[in-house]
């Protein structure tokens, strides 16, 4: 099957497909091939800590989506296992309305194993949604953390959403995450704490040096959908700013950025993980382990064997023998997770929607 060829006739298998290369770090060509039909797709990110309704919230987005006519691609980021395909759709029947939709995709992806998390092959996925045709690309994260401020990296719009009686305030701001939210979601607004939730989140914006767009706060009911009309109109008032202000241009540039670096750094760590493997091949690590060689030393010998032009490209990962020796201590741990083996990802692939 051409991926590509297919993505353009609107082939909803070889948009899975694509994903699924994408997520084992092969992507490279699909986006150069892609690329120039992306940037269309109204890029919407939802994050917040489990159980305060994103998944109901996001049900309720898609439908009044639907509603007028708007197709729509959904990511739901897993943060706890590396191969959630499956799993993860099965826990979110709140979606379940929408699986049979054909203008609905649902992709859920693992965001541990990928160093850069969320803007790594989540990232490539909005492109290919974006290249697919979809008008809304809408991302979903869960928890509020270092990892999930990431998310406005690959989304116009970023929703933190909050509940009420749950502290949810100060962890939002012990994380950084104040930064991140265009719009901030008080939801379960039944709840009789909500409005206190509401003053505490007016008193962090205060706080805040903004310019430009003062952050939106919608109080929501998801289950009953109160609120998801004011939720839906902020969204596209942020949407409609980032065009008139020409913010988006610039948002994306500092986006692209990112990106970009985390693919140079992807290159070199291939290059040194080649540098490496020869390094240990030749006993360059024995004679460390014996104090012939100090690890300074080890270290000029590695770099001046890398060769990045010989490399692989793709996102940073490590050598599978390299992590091996490197026990503990692999790249791409700073999620907590490991990376997936060849046959993992094999079996990941052939799981695909
Ligand atoms: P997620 O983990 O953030 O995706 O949260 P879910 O969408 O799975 O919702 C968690 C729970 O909160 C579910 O039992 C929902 O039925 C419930 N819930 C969602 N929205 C509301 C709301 O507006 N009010 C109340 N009381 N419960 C809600």
């Amino acid at each position: 099957m051409d991926v590509v060829e297919g993505i353009k006739r609107g082939d909803r298998r070889a948009l899975a497909r694509a994903i699924s290369v994408a997520e084992s770090g092969g992507a490279a060509p699909l986006i150069a091939s892609l690329f120039k039909e992306t940037g269309r797709a109204f890029t919407v990110g939802i994050t917040g800590p489990p159980g305060v309704g994103k998944s109901t919230l996001t049900g309720a987005l898609v439908k009044r989506a639907r509603a007028e006519g708007k197709s729509v691609g959904l990511i739901l980021v897993d943060p706890s296992s590396p191969f959630s395909q499956g799993a993860l759709l099965g826990d979110r029947i709140r979606l379940a309305d929408h699986f049979t939709d054909p203008e609905v995709f649902i992709r859920s992806m693992a965001s541990r194993g990928h160093l850069g998390g969320i803007a790594g092959a989540t990232g490539d996925a909005v492109m290919l949604m974006d290249a697919f045709g979809k008008d809304l690309v809408i991302v979903e994260t869960v928890g509020v953390g270092q990892s999930e401020i990431e998310i406005a990296e690959v989304a116009d719009t970023t929703v933190v959403c909050l509940q009420p009686g749950s502290g949810d305030s100060i962890q939002v701001l012990k994380a950084g995450v104040m930064e991140i939210a265009d719009i901030f979601v008080v939801n379960k607004a039944d709840h009789p704490m909500a409005s206190q939730l509401k003053r505490e989140i007016r008193t962090m914006m205060t706080m805040l040096d903004w310019h430009g767009w003062a952050p939106a706060l919608v109080m929501t009911q998801a289950m009953s959908g109160e609120g998801v009309d004011e939720l839906w109109g902020a969204l596209w008032a942020h949407r409609a700013y980032l065009h008139e202000s020409g913010e988006l241009r610039a948002k994306r540039a500092s986006a692209f950025a990112h990106e970009v670096r985390n693919l140079v750094l992807g290159r070199l760590a291939g290059a040194v993980d080649q540098a490496m493997l020869r390094a240990m091949d030749s006993g360059l690590m024995e004679q460390v382990a014996d104090r012939a060689l100090d690890p300074y030393a080890a270290a000029e010998r590695v770099l001046a064997a890398v060769d990045v032009k010989a490399a692989p490209g793709g996102r940073p990962r490590m050598a599978p023998r390299v992590r091996a020796t490197v026990k503990g201590l692999n790249a791409p741990a700073e999620h907590g997770g490991h990376a997936p083996s060849e046959s993992e990802m094999a079996h990941h692939r052939e799981a695909g929607v």
